[in-house]
């Protein structure tokens, strides 16, 4: 096994198991290593640390899959570590027996570049590190074995394995398509998944607290949900009694989704639901100009800033949509703003949305602060794993 060495000091991060190693801590690699090769982690000391994949392409010379430095990385070592983070879930009642969730949230889950969401008996397998593309043979044999699903799909199409020097892989690993399509059933409610061709792995498990908690709340209200996709908060609304739900989203194929998971729930009002396909931040300022109002908003944007370098241009953006739906909301209303920006903090995110009430002249105060379900962990010692961050607004 190659040994990489590393600049002195530069071992702090990973002795409080931090699993990542920059470049700048790299002095040197003594041996052969390939893209995603396991190689012997040593301080400048000598001290062994551990074993990692191997990136050369990325800033992220490489990713800690042990710090045990016996630990053999090998078919076992995955089917180990496939089995705990499945029963990490099995462990916790309120996932337990769900139809939809991630199973394996990569780093926070000691598995780096490594996620997988199931789908009822359908797990979508997203490999974005060239450690965890080398081991796709051995984390599909450990999903079927932990899971016993049917079939998995492979969704490694994501702009960050450029970063790794990697190429887009998708196709069936397991199985094969099934003849009447994907589809995910959250709280009573099916929804057709589009694993695709959809974002992501094709559907939002991260907001499945959000979207329940919005059902809680919806009875009677004029929703407005912006950023809807496939409907997800749309749906829940309808099903949780809400007079009206507005959705809008600028994705011609996602709203064709999302009118198909009406009519899939046939106890849903679908004369209830208007839909919109436009770019949020100008239909916004027209409905303004209409004089429309709603009790709820739901605002569910992209990230707008991947990294912290983004973000004066994605406070800007946040700013801008907070406002307008201020404005738009009758006195009494809530207003559910998230922000799924690595780049901007829940504190930064306050602020924007502080500012943009201060513009609006509108009062309001936070009810709820909210995340990701339980099924997307923040590993303690990784921090950047944590991406979801929303603020649940009451507005005078
Ligand atoms: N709330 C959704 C997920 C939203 S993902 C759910 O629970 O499933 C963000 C969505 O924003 C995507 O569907 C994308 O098509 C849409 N989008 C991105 N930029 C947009 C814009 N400027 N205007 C309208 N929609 C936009």
């Amino acid at each position: 096994m190659a040994r990489l060495i590393l600049n002195p000091e530069r071992e702090r991060s990973l002795l409080r198991r931090h699993p990542w190693l920059f470049d700048s801590a790299v002095a040197r690699l003594e041996g052969r290593a390939r893209p995603g090769d396991t190689v012997e982690v040593i301080a400048d000391d000598g001290a062994q640390l551990g074993r990692a994949a191997y990136s050369p392409m990325s800033r992220i010379r490489a990713r800690m899959w042990s710090f045990d430095t016996e630990e053999p990385i090998d078919d076992a070592f995955f089917k180990r570590r496939v089995a705990i983070s499945v029963g990490r879930r099995e462990m916790l009642p309120e996932l337990r027996g769900r139809h939809g969730l991630r199973l394996i949230n990569a780093e926070s889950d000691n598995l780096p570049g490594v996620i997988a969401d199931r789908y009822g008996d359908t797990v979508v397998l997203q490999l974005s590190s060239a450690g965890a593309n080398k081991w796709r043979r051995a984390i599909t044999a450990a999903l079927v074995t932990a899971t016993g699903c049917a079939r998995i799909y492979e969704r490694s199409d994501t702009d960050v394995r450029t970063l790794e020097g990697l190429e887009p892989v998708t196709g069936w690993l397991h199985g094969e398509a099934p003849a009447d399509g994907v589809f995910v059933i959250e709280d009573g409610i099916r929804c057709k998944v589009d694993v695709i061709d959809g974002h992501k792995t094709g559907f939002y498990l991260d907001q499945h607290d959000n979207r329940r908690l919005l059902g809680g709340l919806a009875a009677g209200k004029q929703v407005l949900n912006c950023f809807c996709y496939t409907g997800g908060f749309t749906l829940q609304a309808l099903a949780g009694g809400a007079s009206s739900v507005h959705s809008i989203d600028s994705s011609g194929p996602a709203l064709a989704l999302a009118r198909a998971n009406i009519t899939l729930n046939s106890e849903l009002p679908a004369a209830r639901a208007e839909w919109q396909e436009a770019n949020v931040f100008q239909a916004l300022r027209e409905l303004l100009i209409q004089n429309r109002r709603y009790d709820v908003i739901v605002l569910d944007p992209p990230k707008f800033a991947p990294t912290a370098s983004h973000a004066q241009r994605a406070a800007r953006a946040y700013k801008d949509i907070n406002l307008s739906a201020l404005r738009l909301l009758n006195p009494g209303g809530l207003l559910m703003t998230f922000s799924c920006s690595g780049g901007v903090g829940i504190e930064l995110f306050q602020k924007i949305v502080a500012g943009a009430a201060l513009d609006a002249n509108r009062d309001a105060r936070i009810i709820r602060r909210m995340s990701s379900s339980a099924d997307h962990p923040v590993g303690l010692a990784f921090p950047e794993g944590e991406y979801l961050k929303g603020l649940l607004l009451q507005v005078d």
